[in-house]
C-alpha cells in the first residue's frame, strides 16, 4: 500500500460498491447527465459514451449540431447557449459536465455562464476549466453544490498556478480555495476535497497516456456524481473504475477501448 497517511486522511483508492438498478428504478432514477458541448463533437461524444456505460440511465449531449455516440445517446440541439439554459431548467437534471469539445471561444464561454448558473451538480473538464482561468477558481465557491474538477497537470498549473509543495498539498490547497473536488491527474491521480479529505489513485496504466483517456473520465465521474450525492466519493469512485478499465484494456488502448472495458469493469464491483 501507498501513501496512507492516517494523520491527514490521505487515503488509497479501492474498488468501489456498485449497487445494481432495484425492480422500482427507471431511467431518471438512475441518473441523468447532461454533457454540454461545443463544435469539437469527438471528446464530448467519448464523455457522453462514458456516462452511459458507467451507469447513467439518461444522457444527453447537448450542442451545436449533432455529433456520434452511441444509439441510445440522446442528442439536443442546442445552437446557442439559451437553449442549453432550457435544457438545464429540466429538473431531472442530475448532473452537467462540460468541457471536452467544449471550444474557446465566445460561445463556449456563454455556454459555460450557462451551466455554472444552473443550480445542477457540475463536472468541470478541459476547455471549461480553461475558461474558468479568467473568472477565478474562487468564485466556484458561490455554488451550492461543490463542483468536481479535472484538470491535467496544463490545465492545474494554468488555473491554480505551479504554488509550492508535492502534488497533494497543491491539490488540497486548490480544492480548499475553489470550493471544489479536485482531480488532479496524472500517473499519479490525486482527488482532494475542500473539507481536507484527499485520496491518492494507484498507479495507473501508462499506456493512457493517449488521447481522449481525460474525456472519458469525466463521462464516468458524472455519472458516479449522478447517483452518488457525495463529490468526493463520486471522483474517488470514478478514478479508481477509469484506470482499472485500463487495467482491462490493456496495453495499446485508445480511449474508445476505455468505454468498451467499463462494463466488465463495473460488473466486478457489484
Ligand atoms: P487528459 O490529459 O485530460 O486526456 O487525461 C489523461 C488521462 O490519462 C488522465 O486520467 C490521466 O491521469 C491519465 N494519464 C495520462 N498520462 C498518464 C501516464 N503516463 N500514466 C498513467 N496515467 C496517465
Ligand atoms: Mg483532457
Amino acid at each position: 500500500e501507498i501513501g496512507v497517511e492516517a494523520s491527514s486522511s490521505l487515503v488509497e483508492l479501492g474498488r468501489p460498491g456498485i449497487t445494481a438498478p432495484t425492480p422500482g428504478d427507471h431511467k431518471y432514477s438512475r441518473g441523468f447527465v447532461l454533457v454540454a458541448k461545443g463544435a469539437m463533437a469527438g471528446a464530448a461524444c467519448l464523455c457522453a459514451g462514458a456516462a452511459m456505460r458507467a451507469g447513467a440511465g439518461y444522457v444527453m449531449l447537448a450542442g451545436p449540431d449533432h455529433g456520434a455516440g452511441p444509439l441510445a445517446l440522446v442528442h439536443r440541439p442546442a445552437s446557442d447557449p439559451r437553449a442549453l439554459a432550457d435544457l438545464l431548467a429540466d429538473e431531472r437534471v442530475n448532473v452537467a459536465a462540460i468541457g471536452p469539445g467544449l471550444g474557446l471561444n465566445e460561445e463556449a464561454d456563454a455556454r459555460l455562464d450557462e451551466i455554472l448558473t444552473s443550480g445542477r451538480r457540475l463536472v468541470l473538464d478541459a476547455d471549461a476549466l480553461t475558461l474558468m482561468v479568467r473568472r477565478g477558481a474562487e468564485c466556484l465557491n458561490a455554488l451550492e453544490t461543490p463542483p468536481i474538477l479535472t484538470p491535467h497537470h496544463g490545465e492545474f498549473v494554468r488555473l491554480f498556478g505551479g504554488g509550492a509543495g508535492n502534488k497533494v498539498e497543491r491539490a488540497r490547497d486548490a480544492a480548499s480555495r475553489s470550493g471544489s473536488v479536485v482531480v488532479y491527474k496524472g500517473s499519479d491521480t490525486v482527488i482532494a476535497a475542500p473539507d481536507g479529505r484527499a485520496a491518492i489513485a494507484p498507479p495507473a496504466p501508462t499506456w493512457l497516456a493517449s488521447a481522449g483517456t481525460g474525456d472519458v473520465l469525466t463521462g464516468i465521474v458524472a455519472a458516479r456524481y449522478a447517483t452518488s450525492g457525495d463529490a468526493f466519493t463520486a471522483a474517488c469512485e470514478a478514478v479508481w473504475l477509469h484506470g482499472e478499465a485500463a487495467r482491462r484494456a490493456g496495453p495499446f488502448l485508445i480511449a474508445d477501448d476505455l468505454v468498451g472495458a467499463l462494463p466488465g469493469t463495473l460488473a466486478a464491483c457489484l
